[in-house]
């Protein structure tokens, strides 16, 4: 039996080619991605195209295009064995980490990818991240789908999207992993690393939950920061400070006051670390036991692109009873060591 994948175009680097008049790159009608690539017709699976309607740089995806590709997901779940989403590489882990915690129940595989030259291009990485995506959205085992979770491919990997980063503007391998290992490789042989997998042991159907707020904020510590800037800024839900090492930040008095009076206000402190691998362990060092006395949350190994979205998914989510910190705390789908 052939699987079927449904292919979403959102736009990006991917669906581009140069006009050579010109010399500029411009988007591609992806409807026509067969003509273009001839090779798709060779895959195993049957793929059907869903391009956007204007195909988006990835830094304009957000909120709402998350919601559009979580609900069309939802909507086409049942006719389809596998999502294979094309986006932007710039806000992919975003995306990626939206979709996890916004997917329910989740028991088929969405992967994501793009590619860093346009497909287009004479020396493209498009086509290979592109075949071998359809791969994955397809796999299955003795009727169950192998992949059950939100993951990107890119450049031979198959990274958790959760976990993921873009850490090269630079290099066709743009994207790591670094608190935890990958899920599948492509070499002569396409191969996938079965315990790494995520599995949803809840009964939960599949369904959306799109609840997404943007009452939350980033901010990066840095040597010699004004902490008084804090106090010019609007109450937020979540303030996600990005601090020095395995949780640390500068000792003063000053330091205490402001974090405890944004607390004070009913703001919820998420800390994640600077570094990109490893993660916050509150109490190592002295200078991390002002989160603790002000009941900030501990990040742990998240990306910032996880700690972010799901701040932005559990906080006021009618969903999940009880606390943001309990619920932030856990695995909701993987992004989180425990
Ligand atoms: N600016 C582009 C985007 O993220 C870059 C890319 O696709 O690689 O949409």
């Amino acid at each position: 039996m052939k699987r079927k994948v449904l292919l979403i175009y959102t736009g990006g680097t991917i669906g581009m080619e140069k006009d050579y008049e010109t010399g500029s790159l411009r988007a591609f009608d992806f409807g026509n991605i067969f003509e273009k690539m001839p090779e798709m017709k060779l895959m195993e699976c049957e793929v059907f195209v869903h391009p956007f309607a204007k195909p988006l740089d990835s830094s304009d995806m957000g909120p709402e295009e998350w919601k559009i590709i979580a609900h069309y997901i939802q909507k086409n779940y049942d006719q389809y064995d596998g999502f294979l989403v094309l986006h932007g590489t710039d806000t992919m882990s975003y995306t990626a980490s939206a979709l996890s915690f916004m997917l329910k129940g989740l028991k088929k595989p969405v992967i994501l990818t793009g590619s860093q030259l346009p497909i287009g291009d004479l020396r493209t990485d498009a086509k290979e991240n592109l075949l071998t995506s359809l791969y994955y959205a397809s796999l299955y085992e003795n009727d169950e789908a192998v992949i059950q979770e939100v993951a990107i491919y890119f450049e031979y990997k198959l990274l958790r999207g959760n976990r993921t980063l873009k850490y090269s503007a630079e290099y066709f391998d743009a994207y790591a992993s670094p608190n935890y290992p990958i899920l599948g490789q492509s070499g002569v042989h396409l191969n996938i690393i079965k315990e790494n997998l995520h599995r949803d042991d809840s009964d939960v159907e599949f369904h959306v939950d799109d609840h997404i707020s943007e009452d939350v904020l980033f901010w990066r510590i840095f040597p010699g920061m004004q902490l008084s800037h804090f106090k010019e800024i609007p109450t937020m839900k979540v303030l996600i400070l990005q601090v020095f090492g395995s949780g640390t930040i500068f000792s003063s008095e000053k330091t205490r006051e402001t974090l405890q009076e944004i607390r004070n206000n009913g703001t919820e402190i998420v800390v994640v670390s600077q570094c990109i691998s490893g993660g916050i362990s509150f109490g190592k060092y002295e200078n991390s036991n002002i989160f603790s006395k002000i009941g900030a949350i501990s990040g742990k190994d998240m990306t910032a692109e996880s700690a972010i979205t799901k701040a932005m998914h559990l906080i006021d989510n009618p969903n999940y009873q009880g606390s943001f910190a309990d619920h932030f705390s856990k695995s909701l789908c993987g992004e989180i060591s425990e």
